[in-house]
């Protein structure tokens, strides 16, 4: 399956609440180690719906391959 050209990428600002963990499709987001959420990129579609949902507004949706 050919990868979506955008990633999830998230901010440093990240408060660990979660909320995008239980909308992501493709289970590609996770809490790690309850600090800040990270991105699988070889699960992420691109989607944005962790980025629309994100209280703390801290998830861009970047091109991959541009340094992300
Ligand atoms: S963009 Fe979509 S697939 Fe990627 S991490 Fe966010 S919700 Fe999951
Ligand atoms: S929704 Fe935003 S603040 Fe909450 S864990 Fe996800 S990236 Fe972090």
């Amino acid at each position: 399956m050919a990868l979506s050209k955008r990633l999830a990428q998230v901010g440093r600002e990240c408060v660990a609440c979660g909320t995008c963990v239980k909308v992501c499709p493709r289970t590609a987001i996770r809490v790690a180690s309850g600090v800040t959420a990270r991105v699988n990129g070889a699960l992420c579609v691109g989607c944005g719906r962790c980025a629309k949902v994100c209280p703390a507004d801290v998830i861009d949706m970047v091109e991959r391959g541009a340094g992300a």
